[in-house]
């Protein structure tokens, strides 16, 4: 036999295109290719065991294999093999018919950006790499007789006898000048290990060395030697293959570390698996986050049986899933689609929406058998379930049973709980509930021990996302406000009844302002004399709620609130008509009058941590003097 012909393609030029387009990615055309050695393996696996094949197996192996003289590339597997007839079927028609759907997609596609690595380029992409690609294959069929294809990138392919005498195919790459780093072992074994690593059949590449013990000597000592044996890079199978029921922790963690050999050990971890009506198989594991949010992200490595794909999981998992780590496997994913296709496609909103209520499950139980540790582990998963709340509404729901609020002295309640806690004290007149919060206890505590006084409980919210959860917090509580304890004076965060009486008259009001606007002189500073209870501080400095949220929000980057992100910063400075020390204040000389108020509203500023640079100074040698 000896055939030459012409491929069936539309388009005459499409390897340069392929090549330009594809550059970044041609390593996967070792990916495509191994894929087929393995696919053709196990089907004549499957064959075999339906009864269809009934001679040896032998060895099911695929093979990768450099020739550095002859420049070339091999992947060799026992699998099925193919007869002339179905190189013409499936390389010459099939093959080719998907190039030309991929230049149309390409046409569609806005950047070709969004099609690199995505398509499944197959057989072909050897092209990417290859300047003459040979096949020699036999099919596992009695009667086949061996073949060779070969064809050169350009759309004639000739077809004659092979040379193989074993089932199976080699696919020889001669690799083209530019692509000489595919010659180099190192080159590939990356490669290998990076797509290869849990495919379900060995893959063998090179050998290495194996020290092996090798008899005794006279005294009865054991005697090693050195043995060059074939070196297998995968795992055939991998943890998320296998039965829950027969792993034990130690299996979870240690996949894990192979995983990610440089991350602290996970808290906990989710066995996937279903079979309808999607297939989903994997293990996700919950990373000790801490504040550290970036990080930690795109960690999830996507497979489809057992190849990897990916670890861009962007548009297949919610987005506050992508703080998990692991490894999910499923062949439903479209593949060889746009990423905006992709987050339209219903099998994958149902994988998004299947692991987002398996996590949910899973916190869900942790909460319920074992409170205490699960409230011990808050400071990592308190910031996963937060984002979960408010970017899903979905988990939102689901989270009510095991969302926890943390509070200063580092109790933590459910919100049921924490309404019953502070119903009683911290409903203002309105019939408003407040729940108050700090950042930073430690820096604020001023404000805490004034709050305290009271008998007011004050949450901890110092995640990063925490400007947002509050808001979330805010829409799904009922007649329930957040206000940070620096807001306002305390009593105006929790307006009561009873009004307090201003000890001062009009006159002496006036006067006050007077004094402290000598010393109240920063932009952006507004006085007001308030009258608080006498045990509130003389002087307290504030910053609207509403406003410190738009712009902690900024901050976070959150697009259209860069408007306040740029406005300067506002303060209330509340002067206490009814402190002690404003009586004093009024009761001295002119110049007395003015050094005091200077003084109240620094400390003001000091236990805000606001005091800085010379103000400081000033106030330090002022109080010296003082002294
Ligand atoms: P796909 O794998 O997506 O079907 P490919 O272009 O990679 O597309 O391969 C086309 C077809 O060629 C395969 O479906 C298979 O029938 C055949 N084929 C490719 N490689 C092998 C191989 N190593 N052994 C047997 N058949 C193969």
């Amino acid at each position: 036999m000896h055939e030459h012909g012409s491929i069936s393609i539309h388009t005459e030029n499409i390897f340069p295109i392929i090549k330009k387009f594809l550059y970044s990615d041609h390593e996967i055309f070792l990916r495509e290719l191994v894929s087929n050695a393995v696919d053709a393996t196990q089907k004549i696996k499957r064959l075999a065991s339906l009864g269809q094949f009934n001679s040896e197996l032998s060895e099911l192996r695929v093979r990768v294999s450099i020739d550095k003289e002859a420049k070339t590339l091999t992947i060799s597997d026992s699998g099925i093999g193919m007869t002339a007839e179905e190189i013409k079927k499936y390389i010459n028609q099939i093959a080719f018919s998907g190039a030309t759907e991929f230049m149309e997609k390409f046409k569609e596609a806005a950047d070709a950006q969004e099609i690199i690595g995505r398509f499944g380029l197959g057989f072909y992409s050897a092209f990417m790499v290859a300047d003459l690609v040979e096949i020699q294959t036999r099919s596992y069929q009695e009667t086949a007789e061996p073949a060779r294809w070969t064809c050169d990138g350009s759309t004639e392919f000739e077809l004659s006898d092979g040379s193989r005498i074993e089932r199976g195919t080699d696919i020889i790459l001669h690799i083209n000048a530019e692509s000489e780093e595919f010659l180099e072992e190192h080159r590939i074994q990356t490669i290998l290990d990076k797509y290869a690593k849990f495919l379900p059949v060995p893959i063998q590449f090179g050998t290495r060395t194996e020290h092996v013990e090798d008899g005794a000597d006279e005294d009865g000592k054991k005697k090693w030697k050195d043995v060059e044996v074939d070196n297998i890079i995968n795992t055939t199978t991998p943890i998320w293959t296998r039965n829950p029921a027969e792993l034990k922790d130690e299996d979870y963690l240690s996949f894990y570390r192979e995983l990610y050999p440089m991350s602290e050990e996970p808290l906990f971890w989710i066995h996937l698996n279903v079979d309808y009506p999607f297939n989903l198989t994997g293990v996700l594991y919950f990373p000790r986050l801490k504040q550290d949010f970036e990080l930690q992200r795109n960690k999830i490595k996507l497979y489809s049986r057992q190849v990897f794909i990916t670890d861009e999981v962007k548009d297949i998992v919610p987005e506050f899933l992508m703080l998990l780590h692991g490894v999910i496997d499923s062949p439903d994913i479209p593949l060889n689609v746009s990423r905006s296709f992709l987050q339209a496609d219903g099998a994958v909103k149902k994988i998004g929406n299947y692991i987002t209520r398996k996590v949910a499950d899973k916190l869900a139980e942790l909460f319920k058998n074992d409170r205490k540790s699960y409230a011990e582990k808050w400071a990592d998963i308190g910031l996963f379930v937060k984002y979960g709340c408010i970017s899903e509404p979905k988990f939102a729901e689901k989270a009510k049973e095991f969302l926890l609020l943390q509070n200063t002295q580092g109790n933590s309640y459910t919100l049921s709980e924490y309404h019953d806690k502070t119903a009683a004290l911290q409903t203002d007149k309105n019939g408003t509930l407040i729940y108050l919060y700090t950042p930073d206890a430690e820096r604020q505590h001023a404000y805490l021990a004034s709050a305290e006084k009271r008998g007011y409980d004050v949450l901890l919210m110092n995640s990063p996302i925490d400007s947002h959860f509050i808001s979330h917090l805010e829409r799904e509580l009922e007649k329930t406000t957040l206000k940070r304890i620096d807001a306002e004076v305390m009593d105006k965060l929790i307006e009561k009844e009873a009004a307090i009486e201003m000890v001062l008259n009009e006159e002496q009001q006036k006067h006050v302002r007077e004094i402290f606007s000598k010393a109240v002189t920063q932009p952006g500073m507004e006085l007001s004399i308030e009258s608080l209870s006498p045990d509130e501080l003389p002087v307290t400095v504030t910053m609207d709620e509403w406003m410190r949220r738009m712009k902690d929000m900024a901050a976070l980057g959150g697009g259209s609130m860069g408007f306040y992100g740029a406005m300067p910063d506002h303060y209330k400075v509340a002067v206490n008509g009814n402190h002690p020390l404003i009586q004093r204040i009024l009761g001295t000389d002119e110049g007395q009058q003015e050094t005091l108020a200077h003084q109240a509203f620094d400390l003001a500023l000091l236990s805000q941590g606001m005091l800085r640079g010379e103000a400081l100074s000033a106030f330090v040698s002022r109080s010296l003097s003082l002294i």
